[in-house]
């Protein structure tokens, strides 16, 4: 949908961009970057926003009538701040799945009740549980040394922890593979501890998989706590029996959609500066650190661009993604569908690693002294943010179309407490800090508003 452009009220932007404003004919992008800068950091205009999402909607499963409603509450808000054009796009995600009961006990040899939560994705036990002896592996490649047959009959639980390789081992060889490998081994359930840095009583869920040719069984992870009392018993007892009860349901193909809103650009509108996040989170907590934070931070952004007297050159647009969270699915859907005009995206980057600060901005792209890049790094400089040394992709969801050739920035956050709080119960509101996710919302609208502005046309070889 279109809407009328709103009337300017320049008062509203505080005394350093009502100068501008005033003066906008001699304004540079640079100044006015530092205005908008400045704006989103006096105001906590991302942290309203993402208040109002995780209170008004709260968590977002992919797939799930809650995350419908985010995308209807996004059309809404976005329509509120006066975007040029709104609309949804919807695909088929063909692993919908809804939450259970979810308990597990030491049956023996000293009986006591273990926190554990589901892994997205994961079958169901019987409705009775199952109960088994466990073979426990400190890492996964103890598990996967095993041969077939091994584990018959038994729960398999890995308890690596996750400073051992970080985030991307225990989430892909661990969280993804773990149950099938275990399955193949003979396993009839499989337990790991939880991918997060925490040693808080509480578990992280986060999406699992299923090789089609092997047997699919429950799985769950463990609190680190938990874990860390599994290893201890079976230092101390050769056989430890657990039971273990799981009733998600499975629901077959659901739908998703990713919700996208553009501010038209003024002299190239057919060149896209592209700001992202996923809209869908996990269902324990209400996904405010992952991703609510980095929806209030690209809205954000786009909005007080938006709120500038004259358009950007080239076209803004926000797309909040779905169906993240269970293998980047909406992230895929845009670069698939959108391939024709992938040509024409100038530039891409994501916010999905909490409310920052932003510490360093990692590019994606082959012209790495394009003079553009050279303005948008000196003007992240005075919010602390350094050029990084690693080659972005862009985000999750932008991975999909920067495999395509779409140049990325990636303004990668501060990550310290992120895996105490990823993908858990106690991803709420409180977490977020107005200070480190104004700073954010300062770095995107910086990055979003000189890409438009200058030279970039930056194309890499897909
Ligand atoms: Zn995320």
């Amino acid at each position: 949908m279109t809407h009328p452009r709103l009337p300017l009220r320049a008062i509203a932007f505080g005394p350093v961009l009502a100068t501008l404003v005033a003066s906008s004919a001699i304004a540079s992008p640079e100044s006015l970057a530092a205005a908008l800068a400045q704006k989103a950091q006096d105001t906590s205009l991302a942290l309203e926003i993402a208040t109002d999402l995780t209170t008004e909607i709260g968590p977002r499963l992919y797939g799930s009538e809650s995350e419908k409603r985010a995308a209807n509450w996004a059309v809404k808000r976005f329509s509120v701040y006066g975007f040029d054009k709104i609309w949804m796009e919807s695909f088929s995600v063909e692993r919908g799945w809804k939450r259970g009961l979810e308990t597990a006990s030491v049956t023996s040899p000293s009986p006591q009740s273990l926190v554990i939560t589901a892994l997205g994705g994961s079958v169901p036990t019987p409705a009775e549980g199952i109960e088994a002896e466990i073979a426990l592996f400190k890492t996964i490649d103890a598990m996967l040394e095993q041969p077939e047959g091994s584990l018959n009959g038994k729960i398999a639980v890995v308890t690596q922890p996750m400073a051992i390789g970080g985030y991307s081992k225990i989430s892909g060889a661990i969280r993804s593979k773990g149950p099938s490998e275990a399955a193949r081994r003979g396993a009839i359930a499989f337990l790991m501890r939880s991918a997060g840095t925490d040693n808080d009583r509480i578990a992280h869920t986060g999406g699992t998989s299923y090789l089609p040719e092997i047997p699919r069984i429950p799985a769950a992870a463990l609190s680190v706590p938990d874990a860390q009392q599994l290893d201890r018993l079976s230092e101390r007892f050769d056989k430890i029996r657990i039971k273990l009860v799981l009733t998600p349901e499975e629901l077959g193909t659901v739908t998703s959609q990713n919700v996208i809103a553009e501010i038209t650009g003024s002299e190239r509108p057919d060149e896209i500066v592209l700001l992202g996040a996923h809209l869908d989170s996990w269902d324990l907590g209400t996904g405010a650190i992952d991703d609510g934070a980095g929806v209030g931070i690209v809205m954000a952004a786009g909005k007080l661009i938006r709120d500038l007297p004259n358009p950007p050159k080239r076209t803004i647009r926000i797309v909040l993604f779905g169906a993240e969270e269970i293998g980047i699915i909406g992230g895929q859907y845009y670069a698939d569908h959108h391939a024709d005009e992938l040509a024409n995206h100038i530039v891409a980057t994501e916010a999905d690693a909490g409310q920052g600060p932003v510490e360093f901005m990692n590019i994606g792209l082959d012209n790495t002294l394009d003079p553009t890049l050279a303005t948008i790094r000196k003007a992240l400089q005075p919010l602390g943010i350094k050029s990084g040394r690693s080659k972005s992709s862009g985000g999750p969801d932008i991975g999909p179309m920067h495999a395509k050739g779409v140049p990325a920035i990636g303004l990668s956050m501060n990550t310290d407490d992120y895996f105490d709080l990823h993908h858990t119960a106690n991803d709420t509101l409180d977490k977020i800090e107005p200070k480190r996710i104004n700073q954010s919302a300062a770095a995107f609208v910086i990055t979003a508003y000189l890409a438009s502005e200058l030279g970039g046309y930056y194309r890499i070889q897909p």
